[in-house]
């Protein structure tokens, strides 16, 4: 149970993020009174379908999609696996030789695991190198085309480090070569952060999440573009155009939309307060703590306006997390999603980093909630922590 009492500084919005009282309002607003099933003929079910689409009109607004191209899922994990699973299944029984997929070694697990389950299936797949600072070639996304690839699937942002990957040039270059390729991008980080149209990008399916941009957790939606259809991963009743199946959740897709709607609207306020926050912070930690330095990119351009991760030498990062939970600091090393395997960081052992400096990383990740005295508290709370921790670490002779 979280102490009440306590006085917390959350940054750790990459992770998730506070719902917004507007979504909590119209979520509540409904959870009472509209509890049709929206596959009912009748008029409760009728209202709980007209609610849906209400919600996905809100976010096909955002994405510049139609209305009808957004499938509903219970998040940003299932809907990777319904692109990656159910896209790379289709291809290959349409045609038994197309079976090759690219990805790059820094995506989400939700997509790395979704690949190895299909290469125990005898596909094959490419997992592209990252540079240093966590950015992929295009000419290495190129030079893996082959006549037998179906399927391409690189994140739009990442989650750890926050790096941009120039989707709308390697979708522009992978048609190119082949135009029948299809492509899909985990937007689960970009969304509510990159101005994203799906129509301009050409993109062929994308991921999203309602639970990163001030929505319910639970909920996410795949879009799928007009005349590509995945196989089903999840069987049953044919909703959501009979590509994923099962009792919508209503509530959770009243919140998606609503926080979508929302962000349209904040989209410049909430990325500019962010970015001034976070550019603060990296400034300040760089300045004032020794021995530290930022991971990924440094072109505000090509990072997430939200995420910025540090090496602290001479810590683990694992302490660091725990002793300012302590001060009432919230932040994580990577991806919380990945927690429980208790693994290191895929993605910055994919950007060359040793195990020392993959040890002592940690994620700091803004959110609009946040204020300067929560960044200012944090960074006086964190170069006190960081000393503490210098004194007792194995390696203090060379960092203390
Ligand atoms: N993809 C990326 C890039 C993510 O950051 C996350 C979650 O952190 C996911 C997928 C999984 O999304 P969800 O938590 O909605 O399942």
């Amino acid at each position: 149970m979280l102490n009440e009492t306590k006085s917390l500084i959350y940054l750790d919005n990459a992770a998730s993020t506070p719902i917004h009282k507007e979504v909590l309002k119209e979520m509540l607003q409904n959870i009472e009174l509209d509890y049709g099933n929206p596959s009912s003929i009748h008029e409760l079910g009728r209202k709980s379908k007209t609610l849906i689409q209400i919600a996905r009109k809100r976010i096909s607004k955002l994405i510049n999609s139609d209305i009808d191209e957004i499938i509903f899922t219970s998040g940003g994990t299932e809907s990777d696996n319904l692109a990656v699973l159910g896209m790379a299944r289709k291809i290959r029984n349409i045609n038994p030789r197309m079976n090759h997929i690219i990805t790059s070694s820094i995506e989400h697990d939700a997509i790395l695991e979704c690949c190895k389950d299909l290469e125990n299936d005898n596909f094959e797949v490419t997992y592209l190198p990252v540079t240093n600072d966590g950015y992929i070639r295009p000419k290495d996304m190129i030079s893996s085309i082959k006549p037998s690839t179906g399927l391409i699937t690189i994140m739009f942002a990442n989650n750890e480090v926050g790096t941009i990957q120039p989707i709308e040039e390697l979708v522009k270059i992978a048609k190119n070569k082949n135009r029948t390729l299809i492509f899909h991008t985990d937007a689960v980080q970009a969304l509510g952060k990159i101005d994203i149209d799906v129509k301009r990008l050409n993109i062929d399916l994308m991921s999203l999440s309602s639970h990163k941009i001030n929505g319910p957790k639970g909920i996410g939606a795949l879009y799928v573009k007009k005349g590509i259809r995945p196989n089903s991963i999840i069987h049953g009743g044919g909703q959501e155009y009979s590509i994923r199946s099962g009792t919508e959740n209503v509530i959770g897709i009243i919140g998606f939309g609503k926080a979508c709607e929302i962000i349209s609207k904040s989209f410049v306020y909430n990325n500019k307060k962010i970015l001034e926050m976070k550019e603060y912070l990296i400034k300040k930690i760089l300045d004032e703590i020794p021995n530290c330095r930022l991971n990924g990119g440094v072109n505000v351009d090509k990072v997430l306006t939200n995420i910025a991760n540090f090496t602290f030498y001479g810590v683990n990062g694992e302490d660091l997390i725990i002793k300012l939970d302590d001060y009432g600091v919230a932040v994580s090393t990577g991806s919380a999603c990945s927690v429980n395997k208790q693994k290191q960081s895929h993605v910055l052992k994919a950007m060359g980093f040793t195990h020392e400096e993959i040890t002592g990383s940690l994620r700091l990740t803004v959110g609009v909630q946040n204020n300067m005295d929560e960044i200012e508290n944090t960074i006086e709370i964190l170069k006190k922590v960081i000393l503490e921790l210098r004194e007792i670490s194995p390696y203090n002779t060379k960092y203390h």
